[in-house]
Parts: structure tokens; sequence; C-alpha cells
């Protein structure tokens, strides 16, 4: 009932950004996991999720009994963010946005390298395991915003567009203790065609 990203370019194909050993664990184990996890809840609980999106689930987790509710959000969360992260990730990225995002961008951060700037300062500072996001509201416009664990910003009115994972498996095969250079070099694979695609959907 839910869909797993099918990985849209070969494993080692991120690299040196990303190298394939994290690739493979991080798409093939951690993602993985949540989305098996997610498919048994979905499985005893199918009714009570009737037939919602995960969009529409994580928008509103106040509306889910509070037994699977923290199933939901975690597990479902975690098939929500890893998709977005690796459906945004390419060995061949549009290096800079154009059009209407790069509008509201310029509208909301000044400049495309402020907005890098300061959603690679919430990556990098957020304390703990969660996500560095750009999201947007109902009206297109930009926000960064930092998130605990698998939790999205769609409960806050706010679609994510782009997000930085700063989970330790995201980095630390390849980068150990250095989230900042992880998070510095990650821009590198960003494919703003994708971000462009995701802030342009309604
Ligand atoms: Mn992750």
């Amino acid at each position: 009932m839910f869909e797993m990203i099918k990985l849209p370019y070969a494993t080692n194909a991120l690299e040196p950004y990303i190298d394939a050993t994290t690739v493979e664990t991080h798409y093939g184990k951690h993602l993985q996991t949540y989305f098996n996890n997610l498919e048994k809840i979905a499985e005893v609980s199918g009714e009570v999720l009737g037939g919602k999106s995960l969009e529409e689930l994580l928008s509103t987790p106040e509306n889910l009994p509070e037994d699977i509710r923290p199933g939901v959000v975690n597990q479902g969360g975690g098939v929500y963010n890893h998709n977005l992260y690796f459906s945004i990730l390419s060995p061949t990225p549009k290096k800079s946005p154009e059009g209407k995002l790069l509008e509201a961008i310029n509208k909301a951060f000044g400049s495309v390298e402020e907005m890098k700037a300061k959603v690679s300062n919430e990556a990098i500072t957020w304390f703990g395991s969660g996500y560095g996001v750009l999201a947007k509201d109902k009206e297109g416009n930009l926000y960064v915003r930092g998130v605990k664990n698998q939790d999205t910003t769609l409960c806050h009115g706010l679609k994510p567009i782009l997000l930085i994972d700063v989970w330790e498996h995201a980095y630390y095969l390849k980068y150990k203790n250095l989230r900042k250079d992880y998070v510095d070099n990650i821009w590198n694979v960003i494919d703003f065609a994708k971000v462009e695609e995701l802030y342009n959907e309604c």
C-alpha cells in the first residue's frame, strides 16, 4: 500500500561525495527496514489507515489511534524522508535552481548561497539524529527547519522539498565524526531539477 523509492542511480554513482557502502547500507538496510516495518503496520491496521497516502497520514498524525501513531510517525516518516532524500540526489545534478523556485529562494533568503548556508547550518548544528529541511507552505513561501528523528514538517503545514539526512548512518562510514564535511559535500549531488519539480507541485 506504500511505496519505497527505486534507487534511480547505481549505489556508487554519488562517489566521491557519498560512497557506495553508505548508499548500500542506507538504502538497502535502513530504508528497507523502515519500509518493512511500515508494511507490517499496514497489514495489521490497514483499515484504520484508510488508504491514505503517507503525506496525508503524516500531516495529521493526531488523527491516528494512539496505539499505531508512534509506528506510523517513526516508520512512515522514515520511508517518507528517505524517499525524498534519495530522490533529490543525482550523479548528474542541476546545480542551480531556476524559475519559480529561484524567485521563492531569493524572496525568503536573498540568494541561493544564503539558503544553502541556512540549510547547512541547520543540518550541521542539529543535535542528535534528524534532518535539515527546506520546506514550502501552501502559498509557496520557503522555510528552513530542523526535525528530529523521523519527524517531518508536514504536521506544521510545510511540505519538504529538500532535506539533508544527518543521522550518523548517512555519513559515518565515510566521514566519521566530520558531519560538516558531509553536509558541505552533499550539495555537489543535490539535483535542483528535482527540487524545482517538488516546489512546482501543488
Ligand atoms: Mn537515513
